[in-house]
């Protein structure tokens, strides 16, 4: 389209948005692994929800699997690499079992839930678990403690319906990428019903998620399209969806690649948001912005709302072993 003959059109740049520290480094330990072990590395689940990360990862020589029944014997030897969203304790005592070496890529910060059910429990509470039934995380959560030990609480009327043994001994904690709003919400639902209900000694929901909805929020109001860079199966990505159109969007959609955009159904639209989920690289943003450019006489005002710092560690046996496969 030549330049004159295309529309306006003001895309709100969202900070921070896309890869945060958890992501990062578990991405870097199947890179590290892949140069310190050679191919293959076997990865259990998506090592985050992200296909292009993950092809981009296969391509490299990881290979992902279910479960880890799926190793076949002769690659016993090869690295197993634990998703970001963190495992039941079942896992590792499995691979312990099969004799396979495992590398651990849980973020920090999901175990330090994990650390906070243990801490509930031990003090002699019954763990309430805030979060969404069958995600990884949940599963992995969960599985810290043994079964029947916590409870799901999924919405405010799973809060109100909720009958607890001990009604005075409850502690809870969240999965790391809820609604920071709706989560609020059931907390306090419960707080009501349950008014020595105790919480985690910090916050779950995670800094990532956190800044991640503030800065949809902030760009949200009267944008004609709010997109966000994230996959279907992206907890904290959905819930960018549903802020940016709480915070007054029009419209909101997930898209994972700019070849899903639908040009007739975007139609003509004046203000783009654009946020990437945590587990949503930049290539792709970048990408979607280039076809904006292509239809549209676009500008980018960036909507910043905080900067971030975070950086985690890989695991040690990756920081101390000679890459010999580079
Ligand atoms: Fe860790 Fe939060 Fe990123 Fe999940 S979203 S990997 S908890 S930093």
């Amino acid at each position: 389209i030549p330049a004159e003959l295309k529309p306006d059109l003001s895309i709100r740049l969202c900070g921070p948005r896309g890869f945060c520290a958890g992501v990062d480094r578990a991405i870097q330990i199947v890179v590290l692994a892949l140069k310190a072990y050679g191919a293959p590395v076997y990865v259990r689940h998506e090592i985050v929800h992200n296909r292009y990360v993950v092809e981009g990862l296969e391509a490299k020589g990881a290979v992902f699997v279910e479960e880890l029944n799926e190793i076949p014997a002769e690659h016993q030897k090869q690295p197993v690499v634990f998703s970001a969203h963190g495992v039941p304790k079942s896992v590792p005592e499995d691979a312990q079992s099969r004799n396979l070496f495992y590398l651990d890529a849980t973020c920090p910060l999901v175990s330090k839930v994990h650390k906070q059910a243990m801490r509930h429990q031990r003090l002699g509470r019954h763990v309430v678990l805030i979060g969404h039934a069958g995600h990884p995380e949940v599963i992995g959560t969960m599985g810290q403690l043994p079964e029947g030990t916590v409870s799901l609480i999924e919405t405010i009327e799973d809060a109100d319906v909720y009958v607890p043994a001990d009604p005075d001994n409850l502690g809870f904690v969240t999965q790391t990428t809820l609604s920071v709003d709706d989560t609020a919400g059931v907390i306090a639902r419960l707080t009501e019903r349950f008014p020595n209900l105790t919480a985690p000694a910090a916050d779950s929901i995670c800094y990532a998620t956190t800044n991640r909805q503030e800065a949809v929020k902030q760009a949200a109001p009267g944008c004609d399209l709010f997109i966000v860079v994230g996959a279907p199966n992206s907890s904290n990505s959905k819930r960018l969806v549903e802020v940016a159109l709480r915070a007054g969007a029009k419209k909101s959609l997930l898209v994972q690649r700019a070849a899903e955009l639908d040009w007739a159904e975007i139609g003509d639209i004046r203000t783009l948001g654009l946020s990437a989920g945590a587990s949503a690289p930049e290539v792709i943003v970048d990408e979607i912005i280039a076809a904006f450019k292509a239809r549209f006489n676009a500008t980018i005002d960036l909507a910043i709302t905080t900067e971030e710092t975070e950086n985690f560690l890989v695991n040690r046996e990756l920081r101390e072993v000679p890459l010999t496969h580079e």
